[in-house]
């Protein structure tokens, strides 16, 4: 079994992408600036927005974090975005999810400006996405793509099961792992909470990407031998060891599945 190392590819990553900002700023183009918006206080958004704020600083870009209230109208928000889509100085920006709930996140997407949706949200990413066009790619899923090539993992052929069909993580990884493309060509089965008899499905998995989050639902009895498991949950549970209160929990049971697996991505501690 290998660990599939995900903090050590996105060093690497991040040293590529310094690499080219540093050639295209001593070519005299400006440094990319990525702005974002932060509604409320949310414990997990606050982390999340810091680390893309760092992530920044790494790799040469400009930042910008625009805090706003819990109190923020969708009036408000959308006047925000729209200044975004019209600043020639912003290359890109987010508004982190999830939005307090008087602000519907669905009017949110479509009024971002597609060519500045980094986080490829917006339908016409999508559907370019689905299309094999070029595009903003949402960050998770296409993380999971890269982690896979660059660990030299075939796909061609292989039999994916993702267990999890939101918008942001499930349906947008199925589908890319679907294309026809040699970091692709996978045979995909998107699962969800009414498909019946799931463990039947996971277990006929090559590739087996968990993004429920449910703690530790998926076990060694739901996993083929020599499977590829990536677990994308991070769900919080309280944990009185930890300064924090609680830990991050992964969707697989990593001690009793981990052996049986030929790569499997490492349980969240954090
Ligand atoms: P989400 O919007 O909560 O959707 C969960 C999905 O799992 C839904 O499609 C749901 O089915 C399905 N599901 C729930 N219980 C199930 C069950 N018992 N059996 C089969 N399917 C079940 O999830 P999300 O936003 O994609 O997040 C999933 C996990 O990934 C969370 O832990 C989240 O924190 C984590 N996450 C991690 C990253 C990262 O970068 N590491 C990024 C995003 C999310 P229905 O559609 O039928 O309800």
């Amino acid at each position: 079994m290998q660990l599939l190392d995900g903090k050590a590819l996105a060093t690497q990553i991040k040293t590529e992408i310094a690499a080219e900002v540093a050639r295209m700023v001593a070519n005299g183009a400006p440094k990319p600036h990525l702005a974002a918006i932060l509604v409320g206080n949310d414990s997990a958004s606050e982390t999340y927005v810091a680390h893309k704020v760092k992530a920044c600083q790494e790799v040469g870009f400009d930042s910008t974090l625009i805090r706003l209230s819990e109190q923020t109208t969708e009036a408000e928000l959308l006047d925000y975005i729209a200044q975004l889509n019209n600043d020639p100085q912003i290359d890109g920006f987010i508004v982190q999810l999830p939005l307090p709930p008087a602000i519907n996140p669905d009017n949110v997407t479509l009024a971002i400006d597609y060519r500045k949706d980094v986080d490829g949200f917006h339908p016409v990413n999508v559907g370019r996405m689905v299309q094999g066009l070029p595009c903003f790619l949402p960050a998770t899923p296409f993380g999971i793509v890269e982690l896979l090539r660059r660990n030299q993992i075939e796909t061609a052929g292989k039999h994916c099961v993702v267990v999890g069909r939101s918008n942001i993580v499930g349906k947008p990884v199925s589908m890319m792992l679907a294309q026809n493309s040699p970091t692709a060509n996978c045979t995909v089965t998107l699962c969800h909470s009414r498909t019946r008899n799931l463990a039947a499905y996971t277990r006929q998995a090559d590739i087996l990407i968990a993004a429920l989050g449910k703690p530790e639902f998926v076990t060694a009895d739901m996993v083929k031998q020599g499977a590829v498991i990536i677990d994308v949950g991070t769900t919080r549970v309280p944990d009185p060891s930890k300064k924090s209160g609680y830990r991050l929990a992964g969707d697989v049971k990593f001690d009793e599945v981990a052996p049986l697996c030929s790569y499997i991505t490492p349980y969240q501690v954090a």
